[in-house]
């Protein structure tokens, strides 16, 4: 959605709100396209003494899979989606400080979607104290032991062997 700002960026306190949805269900991350539901975006820019400053957020759930056990989970994600805005290229050293506006016009998808993105974990589990699946059997380790032994540190099989033969 593209958000003409012509009667906020020179007149101070004016405020413009926007609300609308974004389908981002393309984008894909590891190698699965998590973000299913389309984003529910809401939120305002206001003239603050010349500042254009935009408040807003995105939410929406995403479709991941825990990063040790596999299991599906359906999570919650909801993005502040705070900055800055410029009528034009004020300072290169701070470009990554706020967006720039296209004339009188906010491209406001370009703003959801680089947040979002930027947003995403790097890893995903099911619960912090996920215990994965059994390296040998597969089983799902939440679920109860498995009954596999456990993986004997190689190092100590070897002085297992050395012990052995002493005795
Ligand atoms: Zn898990
Ligand atoms: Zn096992």
């Amino acid at each position: 959605m593209k958000l003409d700002l012509r009667n906020v960026i020179h007149v101070p306190n004016a405020e413009k709100s926007f609300q609308f949805q974004l389908d981002l269900s393309d984008l894909e991350f590891w190698g699965r396209k998590p973000i299913t539901r389309p984003i529910l975006v809401e939120g305002s820019v206001v003239n603050h003494a010349g500042a254009l400053v935009l408040n807003g957020t995105a939410r929406s759930e995403l479709d991941l899979v825990c990063d040790r056990c596999g299991k599906e989970i359906l999570r919650e994600k909801v993005v502040s989606l705070d900055t800055l805005l410029a009528t034009e290229l004020e300072d290169e050293d701070n470009e990554d400080d706020y967006f720039l506006l296209d004339g009188n016009e906010l491209d406001l998808d370009e703003v959801v979607t680089t947040t979002f993105v930027l947003a995403m974990d790097t890893k995903n589990l099911c619960s912090d104290d996920c215990k994965g699946l059994c390296a040998k059997c597969g089983a799902d380790l939440n679920l109860g032991p498995c009954g596999c032994r456990p993986e004997v540190d190689p190092r100590l099989a070897a002085l297992a062997q050395l012990l052995d033969k002493e005795s």
